[in-house]
């Protein structure tokens, strides 16, 4: 293995579901639902499959994809992207991701993201050469937010990209158009790209509403963005993103991209050109179940000892456990299989210091009410 990948491993996600299916655990570790998503939208990928839809797409994506996402950022967030030119499909948001860093910051370089970061950020950018720099989000009144004078501080001259994921994984939070105006406003002042990880965008609670950062001002041509159909539609496994933006910056994430993989899916595509198309009434009642699991795991969370931070977007939980009389989410991760039958995932591993994230676990709430329940029952052993 190349000395630059060497510390990544296994991802977390990976190694927390093996342990969760050894020890025949609950499974609140890796993000993915247990129910599937749209029964029209599994319809259209087995009429695509038998269809004879299985030969190489178009390097770019599906032209029906391409248009669908162009008139879904239309008609969502008034952004006008021209499907021939500013629209590429991706092997879900991991590959728009990597492809876009990839080819936009090289040895030298620096890239900033907040932190605890979505654990393929910092390999990607060890991947490319990069250096990575943080900007830590830290509770204030529940909910976790960064301090505009650290982001400042971490760009430098040689910054070429922020990454900014919203709604935020692991800590559910949305970022405010405060918070993206400060975002935007170093973007513009340093000539900084930003890379946007928007894969929550329909999955907000209480009201709160996702802004893509490519809104504000000057935002639109200086932003990456990327998202995918997983989250969205409870298909995490088909593995189907794309990548939004200006001409110029989606051309160098297709340089890329060809390489890695040429193309996505077809299938899958299809499908997914169809479900941006019909089911995002499905998706509103999916949000809709989703913030009363969120109470629901709270609630169990709560009465279980942990302090649990409310997210405001995203299907997980932060939880602290000093409450509890533990003090290393590392170990109380691997415990936990044993001592309750339930898997979380550590949320150290977002981070740089282990110290920074040594207090919290991750549980993630896309599983069905009886599940939680059980999860909850099992954990209240716990304190
Ligand atoms: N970014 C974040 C913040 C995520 O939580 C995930 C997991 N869905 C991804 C990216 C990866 O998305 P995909 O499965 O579409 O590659
Ligand atoms: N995004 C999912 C999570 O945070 C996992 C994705 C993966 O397994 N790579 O749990």
């Amino acid at each position: 293995l190349v000395e630059r990948m060497r510390g990544f491993g296994t991802t977390i996600f990976a190694e927390m579901t093996a342990l969760a299916v050894r020890t025949g655990s609950i499974n609140l570790g890796q993000g993915f639902p247990d129910t599937d998503g749209p029964p029209g939208m599994l319809a259209a990928a087995v009429a695509a499959i038998e269809g004879g839809g299985n030969q190489y797409p178009p390097g770019p994506g599906l032209p029906e994809l391409r248009e669908a996402v162009a008139a879904q950022k239309k008609e969502r967030y008034g952004l006008d992207y021209d499907p021939e030119t500013e629209v590429y499909v991706t092997v879900g948001a991991t590959e728009g991701i990597a492809a876009a860093v990839l080819a936009l910051a090289g040895p030298g370089d620096e890239v900033v993201a907040f932190e605890p970061t979505y654990d393929s950020y910092a390999a990607t950018v060890a991947l490319a050469g990069a250096r990575l720099r943080t900007v830590l989000l830290r509770p204030v009144q529940g909910r976790f937010t960064f301090d505009p004078d650290e982001l400042r501080a971490a760009v430098t001259p040689r910054t070429k990209v922020i990454l900014v994921n919203s709604p935020h994984n692991p800590t559910g939070t949305v970022f405010t158009r405060d918070e993206l105006a400060e975002i935007a406003a170093v973007c513009r002042d340093r000539d900084v790209t930003a890379v946007t990880d928007e894969v929550y965008e329909y999955l907000t609670f209480d009201g709160a509403e996702h802004v893509p950062l490519a809104t504000l001002p000057g935002m639109r041509d200086r932003t990456v963005v990327v998202s995918s159909v997983g989250k969205t539609f409870s298909v995490t496994g088909w593995k189907t993103g794309w990548v939004t933006g200006p001409a110029a910056h989606v051309r160098a994430v297709q340089t890329v991209k060809q390489f890695l993989t040429y193309a996505t899916g077809g299938p899958w595509q299809h499908a997914t050109a169809y479900g941006l198309r019909a089911e995002l009434p499905w998706v509103a009642e999916l949000r809709a179940s989703l913030e009363r699991k969120r109470d629901r795991l709270i609630t169990g969370l709560e009465a279980a000892g942990f302090v649990a931070y409310r997210p405001q977007g995203t299907y997980f939980v932060q939880a602290d456990i000093r409450p509890l009389g533990y003090s290393d989410g590392v170990a109380l991760a691997r415990a936990l299989p044993d001592a309750a039958g339930v898997v979380a995932v550590p949320t150290q591993v977002f981070y740089q210091r282990p110290e920074d994230g040594a207090a919290f676990v991750r549980f993630a709430f896309c599983k069905r009410d009886e599940v939680i329940d059980e999860a909850v029952r099992r954990l209240a052993g716990l304190g």
